[in-house]
Formats: C-alpha cells, sequence, structure tokens
C-alpha cells in the first residue's frame, strides 16, 4: 500500500488472469471509504484487510464507493461483510440479475444484421457474461444521492461504461476507466442498464472528456490503471487519442468508398481474423459512428 497524501493511500490489486493489468484501488482514512473494491481475487481481499489494520480500521468500519460495474472493479465485493454499505450507480446491481444474461442473448443476435462472423459474435457474448456477477444481487447496495461524506463530489460522466461515476476530492479526481494511459479507445461496447439495450457511448464519451479537461480544476487524476497524471498529461493522452481516432478515420474513409459504418464493419473485418473482436468492434464503432 502506498501513501499518497495524509489521507489517500493506494493499494494495487492483481488480477487472476496475469495477463491482465492490476486494479487501482484507493482508501480515503478520514472518510473510512473504498474508491472501488478491486478484483474477484481472494489474496487481495486478505491483504486488503491486513492494510487497513496497519491504519487501525477494521473493514467492517468501511464503506465503498464504485466507478463503474466492471468485475476487475467490483469483483472482491463477493467476499466483503454482507453489511458493507455500497454506494454506486444505480444501474450495477442490473449486471448481478438474469435479466441482464438475457438482454446479451437478445441484443447479441442483433450484431448478425451488421454482417459481424458468428466468431465474433460468440466473442462479444462470452466478454459480456463474463461481466455477470450473481453476487451483485445480494450486495448492500445505496442510493449515491445519499453517501455521507460531504468532503467528496459525485460527477456522472458515462463513456467507458454505462455506469461511470467520477468522485472528486478537493483537486483529487478518481476516475476509473474513463481516461488511461496507453489504451485506445476505451468506449467499450456494454449492455445500458436503463432500456437493456446494446450500447456504445463514444459521443457521450467525447463530451464528457471535454467536460472533464476543461471545466474541472484537477490537480491530480487517479486512474482505475496505473500512474496517476496531473492536467497536462491528461491533456497529451487525449490529444493523442483524438489524432489516433482521425487517422484510423481517415484510413476506413479512404478504403471504403461507402459511409454506412455496417459494411466497413463487414470489410474490415476481413483483414483482422485474429484480434478479441469484443475490442476490436468497440474500436472500430467508436471511430466511425
Ligand atoms: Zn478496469
Amino acid at each position: 500500500m502506498k501513501q499518497i497524501t495524509s489521507d489517500v493511500y493506494l493499494m494495487k490489486m492483481a488480477q487472476t488472469d496475469s495477463r491482465a493489468p492490476q486494479v487501482n484501488v484507493y482508501f480515503l482514512k478520514n472518510e473510512k471509504l473504498l474508491i472501488d473494491a478491486g478484483p474477484d481475487n481472494y489474496p487481495c481481499y486478505l491483504e486488503l484487510q491486513q492494510n487497513l489494520k496497519s491504519l487501525g480500521i477494521n473493514l467492517k468500519q468501511v464503506s465503498v464507493v464504485i466507478t463503474h460495474h466492471h468485475p476487475d472493479h467490483v469483483g472482491l465485493l463477493k467476499y466483503f461483510p454482507e453489511e458493507t454499505a455500497v454506494y454506486a450507480d444505480s444501474g450495477v446491481r442490473y449486471y448481478g440479475t438474469t435479466a441482464y444474461l438475457n438482454a446479451i442473448e437478445e441484443q447479441t443476435q442483433q450484431l448478425q444484421i451488421l454482417g459481424i462472423p458468428p466468431h465474433a459474435i460468440d466473442q462479444i457474448k462470452a466478454q459480456l457474461q463474463k461481466r455477470f456477477l450473481p453476487f451483485l444481487e445480494n450486495v448492500n447496495f445505496k442510493d449515491l444521492n445519499r453517501l455521507p461524506v460531504s468532503s467528496i463530489r459525485i460527477h456522472r460522466l458515462r463513456g467507458h461504461s454505462p455506469a461511470d461515476i467520477v468522485f472528486q476530492k478537493d483537486n483529487f479526481f478518481f476516475g476509473g476507466d474513463l481516461i488511461l494511459k496507453g489504451i485506445y479507445f476505451n468506449v467499450l461496447l456494454d449492455i445500458d442498464p436503463v432500456n437493456q439495450k446494446l450500447c456504445l457511448l463514444n459521443q457521450e464519451y467525447e463530451q464528457n472528456i471535454k467536460k472533464i479537461l476543461t471545466t474541472f480544476k484537477i490537480q491530480t487524476w487517479c486512474p482505475g490503471h496505473g500512474d496517476s497524471m496531473n492536467l497536462s498529461s491528461l491533456v497529451k493522452v487525449n490529444h493523442k487519442y483524438q489524432k489516433l481516432r482521425q487517422l484510423i478515420h481517415q484510413r476506413i474513409t479512404q478504403s471504403f468508398s461507402f459511409s454506412d459504418y455496417d459494411s466497413a464493419v463487414r470489410e474490415i473485418y476481413s483483414y483482422f481474423p485474429r484480434l478479441n473482436d469484443y475490442f476490436y468492434l468497440s474500436d472500430i464503432l467508436t471511430v466511425i459512428k
């Protein structure tokens, strides 16, 4: 565990898949608040308890806020005491319901209409099914608006996923996976818990990143993976993002005389048969939609 300020601590948690990146879990000592729970990896749970103990705190005294519903950020909740209060977007619980599983079946079928080959649809389905976490139904979720910690501001800024929240304490921003260094593009296909439809929030993402970079007085951005960043490195990351996006967009529009993305996706697919289609398709749609 690393101390960042007098109040903020960082724990880096390993995922069970060693190829997957470490996950940042932050602990605000004065508030007794964890920002994200971390991945489903029991040794991390034991380590978390130890770390809190070294600060004189018992896990039972701690509340949790969640930046988004992906398993690397909520998975560890599986082992928490059942009374632990967890403040998250109201949609997070949905990813533990059978309604979510049904929506995956229904929605991915519609990808066939876009001309996406069956093996790709299977990969997309598998990726979304990995995010089905039945234990979420037993988590003691609380309304985020009732978070009893006045030092924390809540910003609902969707884009990476349909449930993204940015938490602010003074000039520190805990942004989950909204802006990550070296990850392009991190707008991912997901099922929106509100209308239960497949979604890719690239337009909201653009707007929200702009808002973060222009209106927030960021001193330190604490991401869900990787090192913390100041405003100028955030701007650089976004600049690179925009440039890459433009380049790919150019390549696509130059290579195809048609403008509809259905045909573009169908054509482009034939060039990249070995990539994980889930991430690949998320990227293509981000660029050309
Ligand atoms: Zn993540």
